[in-house]
């Protein structure tokens, strides 16, 4: 028999995800107004837990407030633990969603239905090494001034666009640069470079306050600061970084080949054992499921 559709939570059930349908009025697919997360829950000693919760959702939160959309962050944990246990998931991708539903096709979120979903999807291999080959974007990422770097479901269309084109030029993923040609992120992680041995974050505006990337500096006491293009292209090694993504080697920019990742290494393994658990310094990062 085929596995059951995992459970997702939904206005406070447990239901199966493949039986819920939105409405043709839903306000978020026709103008993008919902925020979303990507949370991870990991296999560790002491059971299932979920790696930096209540920052994931603080994050979910502050886009909530942009669109007057509900987010109880409290409510947003129950939901969370509960569709994992309910799933029996262990390595696990979360995603929760909150947006404006049914109510008419006019632009102004009032008089729309607000919704929430947690679903989760068990992942079994993590990246684990595997290299990433990054192409300049020819689409800018949405300038800070005109839509703020959270989690807005209509913010991703820009991702989208970009991504498209890399792929569609032979890469895996794109990296977005400023028109004064520095560095931003690429579509779903952040970025970091070593050279001579030193580890610097790029900062930059209009990119996520990603978690991991935070995770890092705490972890290191890494430098943050802007970085042009021209640096990356210089540096010994450049990775991204993100939930969905953990620490990602990067092999290639354009035609830029980087050599071996040793530095990068050694902070993959480090982040794959704070997140299992294995690093009591840093249990504190562990929600327990
Ligand atoms: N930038 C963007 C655009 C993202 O979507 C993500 C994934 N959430 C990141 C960076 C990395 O953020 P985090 O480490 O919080 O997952």
């Amino acid at each position: 028999a085929p596995a059951p559709a995992p459970l997702a939570w939904f206005d406070g059930a447990l239901v199966p995800g493949d039986t819920l349908q939105a409405g043709l009025t839903t306000h978020a697919m026709h103008y993008g107004s919902g925020v979303f997360e990507g949370v991870r829950a990991y296999a560790t000693d002491f059971g299932a837990a979920v790696f930096r919760l209540p920052e994931h959702l603080e994050r979910m939160r502050r886009g909530a407030d942009m669109f007057g959309l509900p987010f109880d962050p409290a409510q947003a944990t129950d939901a969370v633990l509960a569709t994992l246990r309910a799933n029996g998931h262990r390595d696990a991708y979360i995603r929760p969603l909150a947006w404006f539903g049914e109510g008419g096709f006019g632009l102004d979120v009032e008089g729309h239905v607000p919704h929430m979903m947690v679903a989760s999807t068990a992942t079994h291999v993590h990246l684990n090494g595997a290299r990433a080959r990054l192409g300049v974007s020819r689409w800018r990422r949405n300038p800070a001034d005109s839509l703020p770097p959270l989690k807005l479901c209509g913010g991703y269309v820009n991702s989208i666009l970009a991504k498209r084109e890399a792929k569609a030029r032979g890469f895996d993923e794109a990296l977005f640069t400023d028109r004064e040609g520095r560095v931003v992120e690429c579509t779903g992680a952040n970025v970091f470079m070593v050279q001579g041995g030193a580890l610097t974050a790029v900062a930059h505006p209009d990119a996520l306050d990603g978690i991991t990337r935070d995770t890092l500096l705490q972890l290191t006491g890494a430098q943050a600061r802007a970085v042009s293009l021209e640096e990356l292209l210089q540096a010994d090694e450049v990775f991204a970084c993100g939930t969905a993504a953990e620490v990602a080697p990067v092999a290639q920019i354009e035609d830029r080949h980087y050599g071996d990742n040793p530095v990068t290494r050694e902070l993959q393994a480090l982040y794959g054992r704070i997140v299992r658990g294995r690093e009591p310094a840093w249990r504190h990062w562990l929600t327990a499921v």
